[in-house]
């Protein structure tokens, strides 16, 4: 392919809606509905005989419910559709190894969310500045805010176009997913500088040319006294309920209140981490990262109940720092950012580039003075400077230097051992 041919690109991009209290509740009802009838249709696929489940049996099963059972018909026919499709594909995904076998959706953990699988159902028009109106079929025509320009209207094509949507309900109310579908120019090869990273305990992300990302707390002093007087006050509660009795109606609230100031941490984090991991990618050719394994390093630190881990206390602090930051998000950010303008994603393999002198490349005993603090204790070379831009230089020496580990590249697949594929999957 040549580098004048444009790229296909798919994204979603995720907005806030402003719904009504009605409006509200039907789009709950609605995916209420899509979970019901998912489990339904987990319910009929146990009970089917092999050869009996087939899309077509299902579909014929699905608009049966949907006659009998009233609550069912507030989901739209697309919407069932979507579940049918979704919960085959999920089967799919178990036989070709990538996902466990689907189960029964519960009504407390699972996310609530609706499909709108085709876009020209959706009838997106930019009404304001900051707001637009997309269609929800059965809700009606609604808010949602205005964050990036959509490819709608006269703009919107059949290479540039919105192909659908997905409703998601967090702890902060009903969101919509777009999916959108773009044809781009292939970027120019970037010009731009190389740069090794390092996932810091004192700075968040150190850069090896001593530049630094950093943020302030996720909540301001309010809003923290605000949570842990929540979390008390829950807890309180929790402590006077009689075994089996039900948990109130203001506990749940406080629950809810709980999630929401979580959710809106949540929320700044990743804004923050996007807006890092834009700059960073516009302003450097080659990122060179340090291939963690963050599930392992959680799981090492708490152990099991017949070998618990070392330094619990220390490592459990050093996970949460770890999680809060999400290194591996900021790692799978950074891979599509910097393909979109044309510059790579390195990762290198990861031991001994925070202990290891940057400037002579020896290992010295207690040059790691503090956590920001290294000064190198081999006689012939004395380099001292911030330790985690120490490691952010090992980082980049590393891939200079050849070392470098996985050719960043969308995301992992998950190899399990092959079993013998049930008969229906073929
Ligand atoms: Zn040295």
């Amino acid at each position: 392919m040549s580098r004048d041919t444009p790229v296909k690109r798919q994204f979603g991009h995720r907005a806030r809606l402003a719904l009504s209290p009605s409006e509200v509740s039907k789009t709950d009802d609605q995916a209420h509905a899509a979970r019901t009838l998912w489990n339904l249709l987990h319910a009929w696929w146990q009970m089917m005989p092999k050869q009996e489940r087939t899309l077509q049996h299902a579909d014929a099963a699905i608009r049966r419910a949907r006659k009998d059972i009233d609550f069912l018909a507030v989901l739209p026919a697309q919407a069932a559709q979507a579940v049918l499709k979704t919960y085959f594909r999920a089967w799919k995904n178990c036989w070709e190894h990538r996902a466990d076998a689907p189960n029964f959706k519960s009504r407390i953990r699972t996310v609530m969310s609706v499909d709108i699988p085709q876009g020209r159902d959706l009838n997106i028009v930019r009404v304001h500045r900051r707001w637009g109106m997309v269609n929800i079929p059965r809700v009606g025509r609604v808010r949602f805010r205005w964050t990036k320009d959509l490819p709608v209207g006269k703009h919107a094509n059949a290479e540039n176009r919105v192909t659908g949507a997905r409703l998601v309900k967090d702890a902060l109310g009903w969101h919509i997913a777009f999916r959108v579908q773009t044809l781009q120019a292939r970027p120019e090869p970037h010009q731009g500088p190389d740069i090794g990273i390092d996932v810091g305990i004192t700075v968040p992300i150190a850069c090896s040319d001593g530049e630094t990302y950093e943020h302030g707390e996720w909540l301001t002093n309010k809003e923290k006294t605000r949570l842990l007087h929540l979390e008390q006050r829950a807890a309180q509660r929790k402590q006077h309920r009689k075994p089996g009795e039900r948990t109130s109606g203001r506990l749940h609230r406080t629950y809810d209140r709980i999630a929401g100031l979580r959710a809106k941490a949540k929320r700044r984090a990743l804004d923050w981490q996007h807006k890092t991991t834009t700059a960073i990618a516009r302003t450097y050719a080659t990122v060179v990262v340090e291939a963690l394994t963050i599930p392992n390093m959680v799981k090492s630190a708490r152990g099991t109940i017949e070998a618990p881990g070392k330094n619990v206390a220390q490592k459990s602090g050093l996970n949460r720092s770890i999680s809060r930051e999400a290194w591996g998000r900021t790692v799978t950010l950074l891979t599509y950012k910097t393909a979109r303008y044309g510059g790579t994603l390195h990762q290198v393999p990861a031991p001994h580039t925070s202990r290891r002198c940057s400037a002579c490349g020896f290992i010295t005993p207690g040059s790691r003075e503090s956590q920001a603090v290294f000064v190198c204790k081999n006689p012939d070379c004395g380099w001292s400077g911030n330790a985690d831009h120490n490691a952010a230089r090992n980082v980049l020496h590393l891939y200079r230097t050849g070392l470098a580990l996985v050719p960043a590249a969308g995301r992992a697949v998950v190899r399990r051992a092959q079993r013998v594929k049930p008969a229906a999957a073929r």
